[in-house]
Parts: structure tokens; sequence; C-alpha cells
């Protein structure tokens, strides 16, 4: 490990800021033993806050449809070959219930955005999900809506609300999504969701088309300005389904030196090592731990639609029973030496 390096890394901890030529120096360094230090001191980050502890979200894809035609995506409105579903309201509470029984403290309910659930018939299942879990957390991931339909989803009990930014560059961001999506609408979004009081999350996927370094800084620098309690990050995977099949996948360890440097940027966020990592690399959700994230989302869904919440070819856990999923974290958090907690794992300011 050289010295260089080491000063940059402790710089960027104690400021809690990250230039562009520091982020570029970090991520093009080709000398992998350094790699380890950055690793090292965002454990240590991590440490500070949360020990070496890991929070579960249940996670229960709810819906496939989706009226977006987002280029990455496998369930995107154009893909004719997604097999489409969506999860009664008792499948739903069913998934909470089992979730509950294997301790997890938080559901996210995610989905494509699908016009058949209207705010309505969400807000009536969160309100069910509230009063039959009531220590649970309940996170929503349902894309753009509007200030109305957020503060009646707030209203009726939901807690948290993640929604990646995707990119912060707005030429970037038309490159990965058409024309009736914008980077404005997506960030009028998140500062809504802050306002009414949700923990928010926002994020990007690493190695996504076009993406560049530069990219990635303004994404830093966005967040930085937003303030989120959760960053999502995962790689980019190709679908061979969408515009972008023939595309790269985006790099385990750039997804790795980004976790890292998201923690020592943000000491408290909640950051999970996502099923995408997971993906990538079959001891990714580990090394993302051991590179500062402290979340893990374990597959809540019934198992005969999992095979169908396609959003990237080889996801990983898509035969398994919720159960096995669980066992399987457990055992893979204890085997690098954290625990699994069963707090509801809010953000450290927002503990109620
Ligand atoms: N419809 C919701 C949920 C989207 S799915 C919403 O708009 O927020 C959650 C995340 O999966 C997306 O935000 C995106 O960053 C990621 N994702 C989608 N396609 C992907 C792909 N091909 N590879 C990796 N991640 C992908």
């Amino acid at each position: 490990m050289d010295e260089h390096y080491a000063g940059i890394i402790n710089e960027i901890s104690g400021s809690k800021q990250i230039s562009l030529s520091q982020l570029e120096y970090i991520l093009t360094n080709e000398v992998s033993s350094n790699d380890e230090y950055l690793f090292e001191t965002a454990r240590a980050v991590a440490a500070e806050y949360f020990d070496r502890q890991v929070y579960l979200r249940g996670l229960i894809e709810f819906t496939n449809y989706c009226k977006n035609d987002c280029y990455y995506c496998g369930i995107r409105c154009s893909n004719s070959n997604a097999d489409r579903y969506r999860l009664s309201e008792e499948e739903i509470l069913s998934c909470c219930d089992l979730g509950d029984r294997l301790g997890f403290k938080t559901f996210v309910l995610q989905g494509g955005e699908d016009p058949y659930f209207t705010d309505d018939i969400l807000c009536r299942i969160i309100e069910r999900i509230r009063s039959e879990h009531p220590s649970c957390a309940i996170t929503l991931s349902i894309g753009e809506k509007s200030y109305e339909s957020y503060k009646s989803f707030y209203e009726a009990g939901a807690d948290r609300y993640l929604l990646r930014h995707e990119t912060a560059n707005e030429e970037h961001y038309n490159r990965l999504h058409p024309g009736a999506m914008s980077p404005e609408n997506r960030k009028r979004c998140l500062y809504e969701l802050k306002e009414i009081g949700f923990q928010v999350g926002c994020g990007i996927m690493v190695g996504s088309p076009y993406q560049t370094i530069r990219h990635i800084y303004d994404d830093l620098i966005f967040m930085q300005e937003l303030k989120p309690h959760m960053i999502g990050i995962g790689p980019f995977i190709a679908h061979k389904d969408t515009p972008f099949k023939t595309e790269p996948d985006g790099d385990v360890r750039r997804t790795l030196l980004l976790l890292s440097v998201i923690r020592l940027l943000f000491p408290k966020v909640l950051l999970p090592a996502t099923t995408a990592l997971g993906t990538a690399d079959v001891m990714g959700r580990e090394k993302g731990i051991l590179a500062g994230a402290n979340v893990l989302m374990p597959n809540l869904s019934p198992v005969n639609v999992r095979g169908k919440y396609l959003l990237y070819d080889g996801k990983i856990c898509t035969g398994e029973e919720a159960a096995e999923c669980n066992m399987c974290l457990r055992r893979r958090v204890e085997r690098i030496g954290y625990r699994v907690t069963d707090g509801r794992g809010d953000h450290p300011d927002f503990a109620s």
C-alpha cells in the first residue's frame, strides 16, 4: 500500500468531501493492493455508527407490469417476452406475515409503475401492513408519483421510499430513458419525498451504458445536496430483451470502490450490498459488506413469481424459498464476522 493513496483516502474520510481528481485516482488506480486500504477505512467508518451489524430488508416484488420503457430494464413495457404478474393484496400481506416470522423488521414493496395499483389500493395495503405489523418499517419502491400520492402513502403508514436517481447528468439520463422521463422529475420526486417526511434512498447503477467518471462525480455531488438516508448502488447487468442487451456489465471492483467512497462521504447512510452485486459475483454481497455496506435485501416474493421479476439476466435466488434466502444470508453475514441485527434499521438521525 502506498502512502500517497492512504493520504488521499484519509483526506476524503476526514473532510467528507471528494474532488473529481481524487475520484479519478481511486477508480483508475491499478494497484489493487491499495483497494484494501480504502475498504478497511470504510469498514471502520461503518463500525463507528453500526458496529458490525447488518440490517435485513424483506423485498416483495409485487408487480412486474410497468408503464415506463427504461432502456436498461427487463420489465420495460416494450419487452413483450416478460411474463407479467401482479400479487393480490392477500398475497402481499402473507409475504409480510412470513417476513415477520423470519424476523425481518422492514418490508420493501417494489414494483414497476403499474397503473392497476391506484393510490387507494396502495394505501389500503399500506394501512393493513401498518396495523398487522406495527413494529415494522414499510418501504416503497414504486417509482415517480405526484406529491399528493406520496403524501397519501406516508399518511397511510409508509416510512421510507427508494427511488434511484439513476444519473444526475441530464444528457446521460436521456441516453438511459425515453423522452417521456426526465431527470428533473425524478429529482423533484426525491425532494418532495424528503419534505413529506420519508427516509429517502437515491442511487445509481455502476457501469450503466455511457457512464463516465465525471457522471459518477456528479452523482456524488447530487447525493451530497440531497442528503439521502439510503443509497442503493449495484452494477448494471444487461438484460437480453432490452436495447442494451449487448452492453458490457458494470464492473464489480468499481462498485465496491464506490460503496467505500460513499461510506466515507456518508458515514451514517444505510447502504445495501445489492442482489445485482451478488449476481455479478458469487461473493459480491460479502465483499460489499466488507467495503462498508450494512444492509442486505433478501427476497420475500412468492417463489412462483420470482423468475418473472427480472430486471437483468442471471438474477440469483429465483428458485429459493424466502426461508432459505433468510438462512443463507444470515450464514453469509456470520461467516465474515458480522451479525444480523433485529432492529428496524432507521437512519441514525431518524431514530424515533
Ligand atoms: N419502478 C421502480 C423500481 C425500479 S427497479 C422505480 O422506478 O424506482 C429498482 C432499480 O433496479 C432501478 O432503479 C435500477 O437502478 C435497477 N435496475 C434496473 N435494471 C437494471 C439492470 N439491467 N441492471 C442492474 N440494475 C438494474
